[in-house]
């Protein structure tokens, strides 16, 4: 069994997808982020500034920062209804139009009458975005939360200005639990930089595309052709009866893990092919493989449905 990530046409295309400018509460202008991400080897960015009334509902204009090696997708983060906690939701939308329709959201907090979460993300999906359940952990969110907001293709399973900042950065939990609910999310790792902090340069996804084009970018990653990345590169993963193939950059770790405590793992030094025995999955419906290099940084798989 292949995995489409990584045998589908084209090559992988680096990119963050959850990025802030002055355009809301970030601390540099929109060219200045877009010159640094470049500079530091991405092929892309979203820039996704808080979809508010206090910064004027700002879907940012980067299209003058792309050239033949970087490219931009347009891209919000949307605030509108309460969670469970009574706090605002966070949704990232990438491939936001920028006519997308404001709700009325004026500020950091919540009010009366406001579009739910899972309204607005729904408007967001249908209007052709990439929905994703942005930090659930550093929003204190409730495993509710994260079923209602039906629309979201993927869970922000690392966010890494939420690592630096606040110490809360994951979202693995709340993804395992749908996925074993039998919901199909893909898992991404962000930046969220604001660069007020060391808070960039953290966390990406690897998009696999014919071309560093918008477009085709997010149809990728709506297709879940992309894998999740500090650090170390995953090339290929295969199945071949029970059992799993990896081939990878240098890593001393892998793990493969399912539903509730099923895993399998192995250690070793410079790993780049690794067979794992999938026999311990036999109760999971789904699995997915983390890689973790001498540093301590790791590599996600999207989730594999194999049954
Ligand atoms: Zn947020
Ligand atoms: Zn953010």
């Amino acid at each position: 069994m292949a995995i489409d990530a990584f045998t589908a046409p084209g090559r992988f295309y680096r990119g963050n997808l959850h990025t802030h400018s002055n355009l809301s509460d970030g601390v540099l202008d929109a060219g200045e982020v877009c010159r640094r991400y470049k500079a530091e080897g991405y092929d892309f960015i979203s820039m996704t500034e808080h979809f508010i009334g206090l910064f004027g509902y700002p879907i940012a204009d980067t299209k003058p920062y792309r050239d033949n090696e970087f490219t931009t997708i347009p891209g919000a983060e949307l605030h509108s209804g309460a969670m469970e906690n009574g706090e605002l939701w966070h949704i990232l939308a990438v491939g936001l139009p920028e006519d997308f329709n404001p709700p009325e959201a004026p500020h950091f907090n919540v009010v009366d009458g406001m579009e739910s979460g899972p309204a607005i993300a729904r408007r967001a999906r249908e209007a052709g975005a990439f929905v994703t359940i942005a930090h659930p952990q550093w929003s204190g969110m409730t495993l509710n939360d994260a079923r209602s907001l039906e629309a979201a293709h993927a869970v922000e399973v690392y966010n890494h200005g939420c690592a630096v900042d606040d110490g809360r950065p994951e979202g693995f939990h709340t993804a395992e639990l749908l996925l074993s609910e039998g919901r199909d999310v893909t898992l991404i790792a962000t930046d969220d930089a604001h660069f007020r902090s060391n808070d960039h340069f953290g966390g990406w996804v690897m998009v696999k595309a014919e071309a560093n084009d918008p477009d085709m970018l997010v149809e990728a990653l709506k297709a879940g052709h992309f894998y999740a990345s500090q650090g170390p590169e995953l090339h290929n993963i295969e199945i071949e009866g029970k059992r799993l193939y990896i081939t990878c950059s240098a890593v001393e770790s892998a793990f493969v893990q399912g539903h509730g405590s099923g895993v399998v793992r192995q250690h070793g030094q410079a790993m780049t092919r690794i067979e794992m025995p999938l026999a311990r999955m036999n109760e999971s419906s789904w699995f997915r493989v983390t890689i973790r290099d001498r540093a301590g940084k790791c590599a996600w798989s999207n989730p594999i449905r194999w049954k």
